[in-house]
């Protein structure tokens, strides 16, 4: 039976896995009139992701940043059928998932709280699942580590911090466990790593300092990375600027220090002349890049010939999955020239609905050609001929742009042809600013964030263990 209330059975199905970038992307630009589509996500919402590093010390709300998918898709011409549920399983054979989801509110008392599992066929899948947070199967990093990826690993980090104060607050603590609990590490020297070490910072600066005066001196961040240097994809003179600036906020960086193994309370760390040694912490945050989703390892499987980078799916030029007639996939489940973005996603999914409309007319052309007269035919034929020209999907680089802290900001812009232009400092702070506000989805989340920004800057950030 069809999955969508209004569902026409004269037309294609597509089944969009994920609402991230990629995926809601593909979804705004999707004429409904071409297909029935469906959306199937464990969660339910868009979330801005550039900016979630703000939300871990309260500058900017979680709400500010999502943004429902079912009012993303709210003005298209044929409802789209959003299902809050997780793909378990792809079978490319019968052309069907298989998905589970949470029945939490569920009226039998039989079923509430209880897995749901369904199969729903498609005729054409899109897979935009995006990745995981790398471990590198680093013993303990699940337990102890706190990722920045979503929405609750950020609200999970907000309160383990306060966690981390207020224990340090109580009376009569060992000087050893205030500094233990008060110490802050991130792994990772990549633009999530340095962005939340940023945002600690300013948090620290602006608000502990007045609300925790007798702790505030003894608060120490520390960021660790395997590489030479921090923020490898920038320019030279930028990476620079982020370690001094970085310097001056009193955040230490060690790199060349590669962290083997986390326990509960310290991590041990290989130095760069091979030593040993371990590091006590309060709050550890894990941002060590991607891997690629169980689902997604699953998939690739199913094609031993054409999947073989680990790293995710490898697709054509067109995006569809190699070995497949009928499967895309875009985003950072893939594994293509493009570095795992926001930017390369967003690109994706608008090219690939265009790619959609032209398969739809195609389609259609097809059908006028098998019942058209003979003299008819050579004009469909032209136009066919014409259609079926897709053009490959071409990336086009807008810059790339990191948060350092106190109000400063790097960015490596494109300039000129083949040229670059790096900066970095409080003006780019404002371009920053300015590039995510006009990168926000909507009106309302626009509004949202910039209300945000005031009130911080009025009345502070709110230090409350939630
Ligand atoms: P995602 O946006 O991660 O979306 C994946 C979607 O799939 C989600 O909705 C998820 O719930 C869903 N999903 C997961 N598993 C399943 C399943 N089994 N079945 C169905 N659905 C599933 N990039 C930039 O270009 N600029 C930036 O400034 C920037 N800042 C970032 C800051 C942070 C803190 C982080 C973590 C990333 C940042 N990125 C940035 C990278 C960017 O967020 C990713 O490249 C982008 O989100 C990839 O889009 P995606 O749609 O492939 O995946
Ligand atoms: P990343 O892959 O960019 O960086 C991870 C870093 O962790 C690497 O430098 C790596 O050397 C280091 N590392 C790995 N294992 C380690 C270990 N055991 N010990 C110490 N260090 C270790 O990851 P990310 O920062 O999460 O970014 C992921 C993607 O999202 C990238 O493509 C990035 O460009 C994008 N992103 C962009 C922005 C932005 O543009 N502002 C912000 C966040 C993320």
């Amino acid at each position: 039976p069809p999955v969508q209330a209004d569902a026409d059975p004269e037309k294609k199905t597509i089944i969009v896995l994920g609402s991230g970038w990629a995926s809601t992307s593909f979804l705004k630009d999707i004429d409904t009139d071409d297909y029935n589509v469906v959306v199937v996500s464990p969660r339910n919402y868009f979330l801005f992701t550039p900016l979630l590093p703000s939300c871990t010390v309260g500058t900017i709300d979680v709400r500010s940043l999502v943004e429902p998918t079912r009012f993303i898709s709210r003005h298209k011409s044929r409802t789209v059928k959003v299902v809050e549920a997780e793909c378990t399983h792809i079978d490319p054979e019968s052309k069907s998932i298989t998905i589970t989801g949470m029945l939490a509110c569920a009226y039998s008392s039989d079923v509430k709280g209880q897995n749901a599992v369904s199969t729903l066929p498609y005729d054409y899948l899109i897979i935009g699942v995006g990745a995981m947070s790398a471990t590198f199967g680093i013993k303990g990093v699940e337990e102890y580590g706190c990722f920045l990826k979503e929405v609750w690993d950020a609200q999970k980090i907000r309160t383990k911090l306060m966690d981390c104060i207020e224990t340090a607050a109580f009376p009569n603590q060992s000087p050893e466990e205030v500094d233990r609990l008060l110490h802050m590490v991130v792994v990772g020297g990549g633009p999530t790593g340095i962005e939340y070490a940023a945002e600690l910072h300013d948090f620290l600066v602006d608000d502990l300092a007045s609300w925790y005066p007798e702790l505030a001196g003894k608060v120490k961040i520390t960021l660790v990375e395997a590489l030479p240097n921090v923020l490898p994809a920038f320019s030279k003179h930028l990476i620079e600027y982020t370690e001094s600036t970085f310097k001056e906020q009193n955040i230490a960086i060690h790199t060349k220090t590669m962290v083997k193994e986390v326990h509960e309370k310290e991590i041990e760390v290989k130095r760069p002349d091979g030593s040993i040694d371990t590091i006590p912490y309060g709050l550890l945050v894990w941002a060590t890049g991607n891997t690629a989703r169980p689902l997604i390892k699953d998939l690739m499987q199913k094609f031993p010939e054409t999947q073989q980078v680990r790293r995710g799916l490898a697709v054509d030029d067109w995006l569809r999955l190699e070995g497949s007639q009928d499967i895309y996939a875009l985003g950072d489940a893939t594994a293509t020239r493009y570095a795992p973005t926001a930017q390369v996603a967003a690109q994706q999914g608008k090219y690939l609905a265009r790619l959609f409309k032209q398969l739809a007319v195609r389609d259609e052309l097809e059908a006028e050609f098998a019942s058209a007269t003979k003299e008819d035919r050579s004009r469909t034929d032209r136009k066919l001929r014409k259609v079926k020209d897709i053009k490959p999907f071409h990336y086009s680089h807008q810059g790339s742009l990191c948060y350092v802290g106190s109000d400063k900001a790097v960015a490596d812009l494109p300039f000129g042809p083949g040229g670059n232009l790096a900066t970095g400092g409080v003006a780019t702070f404002a371009f920053w600013r300015s590039a995510y506000i006009s990168n926000l989805f909507s009106t309302r989340n626009r509004a949202l964030v910039i209300t945000d920004w005031l009130k911080k800057t009025a009345l502070g950030r709110d230090i409350s263990r939630e």
